[in-house]
């Protein structure tokens, strides 16, 4: 059994390290016997590392192959030839040999989900695991790469994604997709299928919008219902085909560690749950601002951003609400500390809030005035007087509820869990058997 797993093949300018994965998973399957044991794997990495192209994402295929020397090299060449090397990208290929992935990447992977890692900690790894490895440019795929290749998928929730290419010729041109046929398909296929079309903005999230090849891709819960989208969507345009990837994507891997907000670092996401220590408040843009509070000590500062449609949710927040959040963590700047950034809001318990207001008249129940400090009350209209009267606390009616609070689907992270997928979450994926791609 051979893993092969690649990452930052691509750049701004163009190519696609999923495209790589769908013409090579098609070249080994077909002309080098290889018996592909697995979809290919699209894994998402942390979100928040700052050089990523777009979504952080790698790729790994696991297969049986008979020659993995002839393979490795073929790999490693149409890696190279395949990337934007010198055009910002930075492209590493591994390759393990083997039925058993080492926990040592086991490990590495699942940081790779939620931390900055290096590159000399990837090549100590490697090495450490007897992993193969090839890096172009600075290297620092090489980190994407084993964070691919050490993420068994197996025992975890997961979902697939079909992604259909363009011809190299149509590259760069406008991508038409039928709104009506996505709305249809999106109704059609719901809850099997996620993320295809926001309808609070009216707006298709399945094609992207740079020069890329991908023309557009649909994720669901399992295979069969994505592949349909291709006869749903039917393209005007000519494909140069399509693959099925399985993927973290949709699944919220990166937010799974509770973030210690006495050493938080920059970059790193995960969950906090605690209570709001301030009142939030709005800022310039629609966003919301308010603080958390950890084990009834630490506190920091959140931010939940408008297009995230979360901002007048947590508005309505009051300090003392228990709440938990994911999030990434802003570095921080000589403006301000470091900040998190909240992707899902869950209000767990609303404390009650009250408004303070005069007593009311005894004698005719109008709202009675101050007479000065520790001078009691009266009333204006019937001149009633009341010197033991107290102020009242009067309950507010909280205008929020509690539950799960996620973001509108245009502004969702790939990894971001999609509210329709709680309790839909799958246990692992069965034994690896022969998949034909
Ligand atoms: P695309 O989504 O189009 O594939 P991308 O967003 O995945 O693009 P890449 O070009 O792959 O962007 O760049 C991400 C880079 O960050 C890669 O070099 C990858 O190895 C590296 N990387 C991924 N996860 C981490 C991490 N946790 N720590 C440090 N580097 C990481």
């Amino acid at each position: 059994m051979l893993h092969i797993a690649f990452d930052d093949t691509d750049s701004r300018a163009g190519r696609c390290t999923t495209h790589l994965a769908f013409r090579m998973a098609n070249k080994l399957q077909k002309e080098m016997g290889a018996q592909m044991l697995d979809y290919p794997l699209l894994i998402r990495l942390n979100p928040n590392v700052p050089w990523k192209t777009r979504g952080n994402g790698a790729v790994c295929l696991r297969a049986r192959v008979a020659d993995p020397g002839r393979v490795v090299d073929y790999v490693r060449q149409a890696v190279e030839e395949g990337s934007a090397i010198g055009a910002g990208a930075n492209p590493g290929v591994a390759f393990l040999e083997g039925e058993k992935i080492p926990d040592r990447l086991v490990q590495f992977s699942s940081l790779a989900m939620r931390d900055v890692l290096s590159r000399q900690m990837a090549e100590k790894v490697a090495h450490a695991c007897g992993i193969r490895y090839y890096t172009f440019g600075n290297g620092q795929g090489l980190v994407g790469s084993l964070g691919a290749i050490g993420c068994p998928m197996l025992d975890c929730d997961h979902t697939f994604e079909l992604i259909a290419y363009r011809k190299e010729e149509n590259c760069g041109k406008p991508r038409v997709v039928d709104e009506h046929r996505v709305v249809e398909f999106a109704n059609r296929t719901f809850p099997l299928t996620f993320n295809s079309y926001d309808p609070n903005h009216k707006r298709i999230l399945i094609a992207p919008h740079g020069d890329d090849p991908v023309f557009f891709g649909v994720r669901g819960e399992d295979p069969a219902v994505v592949e349909s989208a291709i006869r749903a969507i039917a393209p005007e345009e000519e494909l140069e085909g399509w693959t099925v990837f399985r993927s973290n994507q949709g699944t919220n891997m990166h937010l799974q560690s509770e973030l210690d907000l006495k050493n938080v670092k920059a970059y790193t996401a995960g969950f906090v749950r605690g209570r709001v220590a301030t009142k939030p408040v709005a800022v310039e843009g629609g966003h919301v601002m308010f603080s958390i509070e950890q084990n009834g000590v630490t506190v920091m500062p959140a931010a939940v951003y408008e297009p995230t449609g979360l901002a007048s949710i947590a508005a309505r927040l009051e300090p003392g609400d228990a709440i938990e959040i994911g999030a990434g963590v802003r570095k921080g700047t000589t403006k301000h500390p470091k900040i998190l950034n909240v992707e899902y809001l869950l209000v767990n318990e609303l404390v009650p809030v009250f408004d303070v207001a005069n007593p009311l008249c005894k004698n005719c129940g109008r709202r009675m005035k101050s007479e000065g400090k520790g001078k009691g009350y009266q009333c204006e209209r019937c001149k009633f007087k009341d010197a033991g009267a107290q102020k009242l606390l009067v309950p507010r009616e909280r205008l929020l509820k509690t539950g799960l609070y996620v973001p509108t689907p245009k502004a969702h992270r790939h990894l971001t869990k999609p509210l329709q997928r709680y309790g839909m979450e799958k246990k692992g994926f069965a034994k690896r058997a022969a998949v034909t791609i």
